[in-house]
Formats: structure tokens, C-alpha cells, sequence
């Protein structure tokens, strides 16, 4: 089964976590044994040879730097300028795999027709670059408006305004308020440009305000549901109708916390909280029965989001494991037609659309 998986910080990995991802997970947990800096160091499930392993031979790829306000206690850099410094050195790696052929960015519909026939020429043997589509989580790192042009010339096709807290351009997960002028006119200047809004992350005020400004092409890249975990993080029920009406697709997210109640961070393990893919197909049940159809659903894993295996299903080692995922859900009742779509179909469909 072809796996699209829509949220990975794979540039993130390379550059703060120092891992070379053309290496076998193996081989890069090997390489962090006795580190202590990161809580997730040795547990890292996503690698380029892992994707091709588990047949996931297109992403959504960000590019993530935080600004930070002196009151603001977040990890994060002190000056617009080094977050946008830092998201062009994530950029430089991308292009460093593009050149060494592990990776090929997909920016246009011929793009993505090439890339896929390249995964379905029945030659699964030989290796394969990973597609990606270029994401920015959290706008902070942009300038200013300006810049976001920039971006869309290097190929930038998808923004989520916010992460966590209070962002430049939008309040995210654990902030509340309005987007002021410059958040609107981030919206404007993306709906003009043809860039994807990536709702996830938006914090409740700004979701529907964004729905409400924003006439372009929407989807949520990492995100579940409130109604099973209840937090901030997570759609609520009007919210996921709202994005099933404006044709959004939903990636589900296998950081465990999101997955089951009551997680606590560095103390829970997924064996204790009985955290196993099946509870990534309870969320997906939800979206299914709650919009109708198979149509809002696809894969967004934020695998190695800064958490690894001990913060994930027990029953995925890597990214290869997400075949698992339609075993499960054929399990559930799901026809092959609807296991399609939301292992790829989805994405693609929306991509097309997006992009015609
Ligand atoms: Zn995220």
C-alpha cells in the first residue's frame, strides 16, 4: 500500500538532532547511545531507508523555527531573523539530499504525476527518492509578509500561521485571541499565492477566524480529535465538520498523548496506557462517522515530532510499521476503496485539486 504521510520535521531531525536520515533508524539510534541532551535520543523511528521500507514514498516536509518574546518560556530563537536563518539552513539540507538523490521536492501537478510514476513503475526493489512537499509550522520565521514570496519561489506550498503559544503571526496550542492585521494579511498574501492553510496548531479563536478570511485550500496536517482526548491541541467536533465542508483532509497524529487520556509526558509508556495503533484507528472511526465518509482522513504522523518510541504506539518500531495501519482498518469494517484513500488517496485528491 503507497503511503502518504503529510507531517514529518525531517529538516528539524537533521539539523537539531543531528541525525544523518539517510541511515537506518538502527544505525542512528546507535550512533545517539549515552546521549542525554534530548529525552528521545536512541528512540527515533523515522529515517529516508525506513519511509522506503514502509512504501511512504511522499511527505509533507517542514521547515520549523520558533520566535520567542523575552516572556515568552518556550524554546525558541530571540529574533525573527534567526528563526528565518535557521528554516534556510533546514531548506539547504533538503537540497542537499535532492542533490545526493534521497529526496525530490514536489511543487506542481507534473511534479507529483512524475514522482508518482517513479513509485508505481513495479520495480519496488530499486531505490527510490522520497517526495516531499515543502510545509512551514509556525510563520514566525518569516520577516516579514515579503518573505513568505520568497518562500513560494523556493517552493514553499503549505503555512501553519502557528505552533505552540503566541506567534507572530498567530496565537497557537495553549494561547487564545484573535489574529491581528499582519496575520490577515499572512492569510491574504498565501490565498494569492495558492498556499495550502495548514489549520493544525491554530488556536481556537484563530481557527475560525482563518476559516473565515481564508478562501484557498485547507487541510490539517497533524491533528486529533478532542472529542477522545480532550485538549486544546485537538479538533473539536464543529471544528472537524467545518474543515470536512471545506474539502480539508485531517492527518492523524501518533504522538501519544494526542492517541489516549491522561498521558503524562516522561512518565506514561505506551504499554501501560494500552497506546497501540488501534487507538490511531479509534480516532480515525470518529472522523469517518462523524463527517459521512472516508474523505477527511489520510496519515500525518509527526513521527520524531521531538518524541520517539517511548512516546508512541508500542506496536510501531519505525515509519515502516504504518502498513500495519490498513490491516487494522480493514479489521474495522473499511473497504479497500476506503483504506486507499485514506492511506493516500486523500492527499492526492487534494493535491490535484490544489494545484490544478
Ligand atoms: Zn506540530
Amino acid at each position: 500500500m503507497f503511503i502518504v504521510d503529510a507531517h514529518l520535521d525531517l529538516s528539524m531531525n537533521a539539523m537539531e538532532w543531528n541525525r544523518d536520515l539517510r541511515l537506518p533508524v538502527n544505525e542512528i539510534r546507535a550512533r545517539e547511545h549515552g546521549l542525554r541532551d534530548k529525552p528521545d535520543r536512541g528512540r527515533g523511528t523515522v529515517s529516508l531507508p525506513a519511509l522506503r521500507q514502509g512504501n511512504v514514498g511522499l511527505v509533507v516536509a517542514t521547515q520549523i523555527a520558533r520566535y520567542v518574546a523575552p516572556e515568552n518560556k518556550l524554546p525558541g530563537w530571540f529574533s525573527p531573523e534567526q528563526a528565518w536563518a535557521q528554516t534556510q539552513g533546514q531548506l539547504a539540507w533538503y537540497k542537499a539530499m535532492e542533490q545526493d538523490g534521497e529526496m525530490r521536492m514536489v511543487k506542481d501537478l507534473a511534479g507529483l504525476d512524475e514522482h508518482l510514476a517513479v513509485w508505481q513503475d513495479g520495480h519496488a526493489d530499486t531505490k527510490k527518492p522520497i517526495g516531499y512537499i515543502l510545509s512551514l509550522e509556525g510563520a514566525d520565521s518569516l520577516i516579514t509578509i515579503d518573505h513568505l514570496e520568497t518562500a513560494f519561489q523556493y517552493g514553499l506550498r503549505a503555512v501553519g500561521p502557528a505552533h505552540y503559544g503566541p506567534g507572530r503571526y498567530a496565537n497557537g496550542t495553549d494561547a487564545t485571541g484573535q489574529m491581528q492585521d499582519n496575520g490577515i494579511a499572512l492569510l491574504t498574501k498565501m490565498e494569492e499565492l495558492g498556499i495550502i492553510l495548514d489549520a493544525t496548531h491554530l488556536c481556537d479563536d484563530a481557527f475560525w477566524q482563518a476559516l473565515d478570511h481564508f478562501n484557498g485550500h485547507v487541510w490539517a496536517s497533524h491533528n486529533n480529535c478532542r472529542a477522545l482526548v480532550n485538549h486544546n491541541r485537538q479538533f473539536s467536533d464543529d471544528m472537524i465538520k467545518a474543515l470536512a465542508g471545506r474539502g480539508a483532509v485531517i492527518g492523524m497524529a501518533l504522538d501519544a498523548w494526542m492517541m489516549v487520556p491522561g498521558w503524562q509526558r516522561g512518565v506514561s509508556t505506551p504499554q501501560e496506557m494500552d497506546c497501540s495503533l488501534e487507538k490511531m484507528a479509534d480516532q480515525v472511526d470518529h472522523i469517518c462517522q462523524l463527517t459521512g465518509s472516508s474523505d477527511h482522513v489520510g496519515m500525518g504522523t509527526d513521527l520524531d515530532g521531538a518524541f520517539g518510541k517511548e512516546q508512541t504506539p508500542y506496536d510501531l518500531d519505525s515509519i515502516a510499521d504504518l502498513q500495519k495501519v490498513p490491516v487494522i482498518l480493514a479489521g474495522r469494517g473499511y473497504t479497500q476503496e476506503d483504506l486507499d484513500k485514506m492511506m493516500h488517496g486523500n492527499w492526492l485528491r487534494f493535491l490535484r485539486n490544489a494545484w490544478s
